[in-house]
């Protein structure tokens, strides 16, 4: 497990919109964004139990929260979803644009079908929800003593925006793809004083990928590539988020931050090479 840190209200009076939010490393960010003092609109596309969840954890602890159901594939929903948080909220300060899917198959096998599902979800969903979160932020009033910029959009990538993935093109291809998007939107949009920025994760124990860490020889197997020795939990991906979504970070822009325990560090080279 990761260790205890209490960043303190650096969001304090932010909204923030995190897609994928009802598991995994979206349930987490949505947390800590709003341990941070952020108002949290929580997406989800088809587990509005496991939306609810996070919500009332949030309220719960004194913060506050909406669910929104969108598939952020289809432009209606994206829009819809936006006016749902405006109207609730007021405006939007950070998008974390999270939800990602696999469809995993060895590339002869590989359907069209899938293909073009994970492109869908996991790169034209960023596209859509980015150009929603700029145009937001664009139509509202700046409020420099509450946050430095004007908006903060984080692409939730993944290493294998980096590592290529034998059996996961179609995966690897499209967080890629994410990675010249947050780049070039970045610097398209840095001078109105908006940052997008990435955040990598390693080997995080959520649902998507369960088969690489339910069983003690696949967690092994796992290790060998994690130098930090242990497998991430959500929390360190949304510890990650809400500093880069604070004015702590203020000047990073067009950046990926890697939160893998040293995946991308070539571990096999530890021996040989
Ligand atoms: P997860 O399956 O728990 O979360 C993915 C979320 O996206 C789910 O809540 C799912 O309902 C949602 N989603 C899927 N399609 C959607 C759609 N069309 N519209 C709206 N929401 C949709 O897995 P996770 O590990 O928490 O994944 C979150 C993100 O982190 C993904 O983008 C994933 O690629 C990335 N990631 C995860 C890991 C890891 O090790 N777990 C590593 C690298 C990157």
């Amino acid at each position: 497990m990761p260790p205890i840190v209490d960043v303190g209200q650096v969001l304090k009076d932010q909204v923030a919109l995190v897609t994928g939010a009802s598991s995994g490393i979206g349930a987490s960010v949505a947390r800590e964004l709003a341990r941070a003092g952020a108002a949290v609109a929580v997406n989800y596309a088809g587990n509005p139990a496991g939306a609810q969840t996070v919500a009332d954890a949030i309220t719960a602890a004194g913060g506050r929260a909406i669910i929104v159901k969108a598939d952020v594939s289809v432009e209606a929903d994206v829009t819809a979803m936006f006016a749902a948080v405006i109207e609730a909220f007021g405006r939007l300060d950070i998008l974390v644009s999270n939800a990602g899917l696999q469809r995993d198959a060895a590339f002869v096998d590989m359907t069209l079908e899938e293909w073009d599902r994970v492109m869908a979800v996991n790169l034209t969903g960023q596209f859509l929800c980015a150009r929603a979160a700029v145009r937001q932020f664009l139509a509202q009033a700046p409020r420099p003593e509450v946050s430095a910029a004007l908006g903060k959009i984080i692409c939730m990538s993944s290493v294998h925006d980096v590592i290529p993935w034998a059996g996961h093109v179609n995966y690897a291809a499209s967080k890629g793809g994410v990675s010249l998007l947050m780049k070039s939107l970045a610097q398209e949009i840095a001078e109105k004083k908006i940052r997008v920025n990435a955040v990598s994760p390693g080997a995080i124990r959520t649902p998507i990928n369960r088969a690489a860490w339910e069983t003690p020889e696949a967690e092994a197997a796992l290790l060998k590539l994690i130098p930090y020795g242990r497998v991430g939990d959500p929390e360190d991906i949304g510890r990650a988020v809400v500093w880069l979504a604070s004015d702590a970070s203020d000047y990073i822009t067009g950046t990926t931050l890697y939160v893998d325990g040293g995946m991308t560090l070539y571990p096999e080279f530890r021996e040989g090479g």
